[in-house]
């Protein structure tokens, strides 16, 4: 048996024990996370998806070195016009390697984030860096507000943690959650700013403020009241489309109780993501609920944060979510699916199909292998050495090569081919890179923790310039939200990870919109349109439909655009119409 952990996009992060003969997988026991138990992507989605096996160039099947060869030529005739476009799909630490090539090449890379770049500026803003909120912070909680976080699907061990507590949900979708909740708010998408800073102010109101914490440990404290207070009440109250005794109920149900908030990256997919996050922090701080047990707000951590990293990064980056693809002359996409998973697809097309040599390495087809000139095949997550950190707990767990690659080669072996074809200088060992992370970690017993782990992060210092927790200050928005149409809502689907696995192909609408179960609608925004079938369910509002992330072709429906801060994609910052075909 050998212990590895999962490699795919999840908060959770869970330690793997692998029968090193049948390769069968199961969760390990007593890991304070995964408690013996993964989820069917792992144990049964990841099997079923088609593997790139044979490496292409041109479209014919060539040998490994021949498309080695190929790309090595490709990057060399693009010059400074290469770029690298690196997925998430899996998030192994090594992954990072091929940077070191590309800042060693002088090519460019990418900046910002399509998940949780805008939520994790406001972050920063307020609290300096984004730790993770550990299991035991989370435990001693009273009550629990899954804020945007679907945590059935995108964070399944979650569930253990949050047992016996006051649960509140607040989302504009009825989730699994939901339905257990003791309060659930299903409020109007893009108005989580508004009922942040609305709870924010009747906490103030009802005296239910933390007068000692806001005191010692943050910034403008009476300021933030003020700015508060040029909210209107019935304003935000609209924008939310709660009541005055639904913002009662919620106060209610977090009244002298140690609050964790669960926050999702569905808060933050639009241009104000940052002072979305900001605004929620900026709650926690109101009642004190940072750097104490049961206490804290966890998002997607920074799971760098704390190391020092020996990976070398291109200074010369684009934006991820508006990379413009056609300036360069070869691109080379790692891991992800920019042809299905980037806002803006159909300029996103256009811009691809000016790029003279699109190299694709990757475990998966998909529509962007289908463009690519040459591709090359990537080993899997237990065919190699690597490293996986966490952005929802703060454990690291080694990854221990358990099997020969039967198909591709590793990030570090693309990696060193390309250093030595191309005449770069400076890459380690593999072990070197690996050793040099798990030396900086806290160890406690037989587990790894993160450099930056705080049982109860925050409880000294916040990690901004002051010291001191710093509230938003102004809010800027130009998007109009009294424009026609239906909110687009793209939450993560039980059965798909991003465009990988069983994806979704139908388009979820509320039965008051008169449609039925199997009819296609054609879907439209200003960016373009899909035809879809539909399935009714009214656990969507009236006033949006819900395409899951991954079902192909949605993101023609989706923006080109990036948030005013972080440069994160904005996939909901668009309405739709929805019509019979
Ligand atoms: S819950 Fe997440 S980390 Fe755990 S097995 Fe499933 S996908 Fe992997």
């Amino acid at each position: 048996m050998k212990t590895t952990a999962c490699p795919l996009d999840c908060y959770d992060a869970c330690a793997v024990v692998v029968d090193r003969e049948s390769l069968k997988m199961t969760g390990k026991e007593g890991h304070p996370f995964t408690q013996g138990a993964l989820c069917s992507h792992l144990y049964r989605h990841i099997k079923e998806v088609e593997r790139i096996k044979v490496p292409r160039v041109d479209g014919k099947e060539v040998s490994m070195q021949e498309a080695l060869e190929a790309a090595a030529h490709a990057i060399k005739d693009a010059g400074e016009d290469f770029l690298l476009y690196r997925g998430s799909g899996n998030v192994s630490f090594m992954q990072n390697i091929t940077e070191h090539f590309v800042a060693a090449y002088g090519g460019w890379t990418t900046e910002g984030s399509l998940c949780d770049g805008a939520g994790q500026a406001g972050i920063e803003a307020g609290r300096g860096v984004s730790l993770v909120l550990p299991p035991e912070a989370i435990k001693e909680a009273e009550a629990v507000i899954v804020w945007g976080r679907n945590i059935s699907v995108t964070d399944p061990h979650m569930m253990n943690l949050i047992k016996d507590k006051t649960l509140i949900v607040i989302d504009p979708v009825k989730t699994k959650i939901a339905r257990e909740a003791d309060l659930f708010l299903q409020i109007r998408p893009r108005s989580d700013f508004y009922l942040a800073v609305l709870l924010s102010r009747f906490m103030f109101m009802e005296d239910m403020e933390d007068k000692e914490f806001l005191k010692e440990r943050c910034e403008d404290a009476e300021w933030y009241y003020d700015f508060l207070r040029t909210f209107r009440v019935r304003t935000s109250l609209e924008k939310c489309d709660i009541s005055l005794d639904d913002l009662g109920d919620l106060l209610y149900q977090m009244q002298n109780k140690k609050c964790v908030f669960l926050v999702g990256a569905g808060v933050q997919k639009y241009s104000i993501g940052d002072q979305v996050l900001q605004a929620i922090d900026g709650l926690a701080a109101v009642i004190g609920a940072f750097g104490k047990p049961g206490c804290g707000v966890s998002f997607l951590g920074d799971s760098m944060a704390g190391f020092k990293n020996p990976i070398n990064y291109s200074p010369k980056r684009v934006a991820k979510p508006i990379a413009p693809f056609g300036r360069f002359k070869t691109v080379l996409v790692q891991g992800a699916n920019p042809l299905a998973q980037m806002p803006g697809l159909n300029k996103v097309e256009e811009e691809i199909s000016r790029v003279e040599n699109l190299i694709y390495f990757g475990l998966y087809e998909n529509e962007t292998t289908k463009k690519a000139r040459i591709v090359i095949p990537a080993c899997d997550f237990l065919e190699k050495e690597d490293l996986r950190l966490s952005y929802g707990h703060p454990y690291v767990q080694p990854m221990p090569k358990i099997k020969e690659a039967e198909f591709g080669i590793s990030e570090y072996e693309l990696t060193k081919y390309l250093f030595d074809a191309l005449g770069c200088k400076g890459l380690e060992d593999e072990k070197w890179y690996i050793d040099y992370m798990l030396k900086q970690c806290i160890e406690d017993g037989d587990l790894l923790k993160s450099p930056a782990y705080e049982k109860y992060p925050y409880e000294d210092e916040f990690q901004t310039d002051s010291g001191n927790f710093e509230f938003l200050e102004e809010y800027e928005d130009d998007f109009d939200d009294e424009e026609e149409g239906l909110w687009l809502l793209t939450p993560k689907s039980p059965h798909s990870l991003n465009s990988q696995f069983r994806r979704e192909t139908h388009i979820f609408i509320n039965s008051e919109l008169g449609f039925k179960d199997g009819e296609v609608v054609k879907v439209s925004s200003e960016h373009g349109e899909i035809e879809l079938p539909v399935k009714v369910c009214d656990d969507v509002r009236a006033d949006s439909v819900l395409i899951y992330a991954g079902t192909p072709s949605v993101n023609r429906l989706t923006p080109h655009i990036m948030s005013l801060m972080g440069k994160s994609a904005c996939y909901q910052e668009v309405k739709v119409k929805v019509e019979r075909v």
